[in-house]
């Protein structure tokens, strides 16, 4: 009897896991919750690979835990709505990205600021969904509370569109919170990939002199003539480097392994921020040196973004035609595709078929 009720209060689902640190992912078999009174059910389409994914996979930061299903740049249509549910009718576009349960109670989750919650409940990595493990948007359905669910307007590719729902939000919270987003500014951006790209848009849209600051010269024509960069500093080039020392008012780093921080502190304005998005290691931190400092420079991090926010980055990313640049990929290419990412070969985000090629 106990055993027919767990049943009940569970539905299968099915999607592509990694089972251990090597972060080789294969078919995975488990459960979600039934759909609550205040939840929707998503039929995945799309989802992202973002480099957190690779990250949890692999075990970069010893904290994942197996099997670990990814993905948390996720897109789809509504095919169930609990009785409570007001924001979204079934046939809707809907997405998930990092978030998806905060307390609802401290100041942060007041100030719709749900991404600083002391107790976040994340979408594919260690943390609780009701007693079950959260498992993310690499598989075909996913059952969320309505609240942390973002409304996709139509005009929006689902494709291009699944990428912000993490990579977007990172990069276009931090450029609002620290008035990174003001025409006639110049901002840096550090590292393109899958972050750094949409911050390259999301500034040009806001009327910014953009620079890329980047490790691969063979990036340098896309950047500026594909994405409207202004310009393209091949960071291991120190003429280079210096030539824009004391240009920039912002930098946004999104940067996924640890590198020095000097060369980019000397790149600020005085009273400059450095806005660090990029994960690393907590055994190998990055050391910020004290003199470049003084010249009132500020550096500071950011994480994704509140629900309120997300959805105001995904209207304007709808009204200003803002997608991510995309591979679609299939499912059984994620290996590979993962293999890609950690060696920097993508342009500039991987996004999976789901609907297509997920196949149990
Ligand atoms: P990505 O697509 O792999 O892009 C990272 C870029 O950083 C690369 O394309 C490369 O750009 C540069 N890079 C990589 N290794 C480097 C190294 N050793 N030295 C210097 N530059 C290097 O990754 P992503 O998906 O954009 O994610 C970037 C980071 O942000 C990851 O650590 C991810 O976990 C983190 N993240 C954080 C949040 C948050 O809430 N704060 C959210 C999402 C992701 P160039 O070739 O141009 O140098
Ligand atoms: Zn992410």
């Amino acid at each position: 009897m106990a055993r027919l009720q767990a049943e009940e209060e569970t539905q299968k689902a099915f999607g592509w896991a990694a089972i251990d640190s090597s972060g080789i992912l294969s078919p995975f078999h488990f459960t979600r919750r039934v759909n609550g009174d205040n939840d929707i059910t998503i039929k995945i389409l799309f989802c992202g690979i973002c480099h957190s994914d690779l990250h949890i996979a692999r075990n970069d930061f010893g904290i994942s835990t197996y099997p670990a299903v990814p993905g948390h740049e996720i897109v789809g249509v509504v095919t169930q709505i609990g009785k409570e549910v007001d924001k979204f009718k079934v046939g809707d576009r809907a997405g998930v990205g990092c978030l998806i349960g905060s307390c609802g109670k401290c100041e942060n989750c007041q100030d719709d600021m749900e991404s600083y919650c002391s107790k976040p409940n994340y979408t594919n990595t260690i943390f609780d969904d009701g007693g079950a493990r959260t498992y993310g948007g690499y598989s075909d359905i996913y059952v969320v509370n309505e609240h942390f669910a973002i409304r996709i307007p139509d005009n929006l590719s689902l494709d291009g569109g699944a990428p912000l729902l993490c990579a977007g939000i990172t990069v276009f919270s931090p450029m609002k919170y620290f008035g990174l987003d003001r025409a006639g500014m110049h901002v840096g951006v550090v590292g393109l990939g899958g972050l750094g790209h949409l911050a390259v848009k999301f500034a040009k849209a806001f009327g910014m002199k953009v620079t890329v600051i980047s490790t691969s010269p063979s990036k340098q024509s896309e950047a500026t003539q594909q994405l409207g960069a202004d310009s393209f500093i091949f960071s291991h080039d120190s003429k280079q480097m210096e030539a824009a020392v004391g240009t920039m008012n912002g930098i946004i780093d999104t940067v996924s392994a640890v590198h020095p921080l000097k060369p980019l502190l000397d790149l600020l304005k005085t009273k400059g921020k450095l806005i660090m998005v990029g994960a690393q290691s907590l055994e190998k931190p990055l050391e910020v040196p004290a003199m470049p400092l003084l010249g009132r420079k500020v550096v500071s991090g950011s994480m994704a973004g509140g629900i309120k926010e997300t959805q105001e980055m995904i209207d304007f990313a709808a009204k200003h035609s803002i997608t991510a640049d995309v591979e679609v990929i299939p499912m059984d290419y994620v290996n590979k595709a993962m293999d890609r990412l950690a060696e920097g070969d993508v342009r500039y985000r991987f996004v999976i078929d789901i609907a297509n090629t997920l196949l149990t």
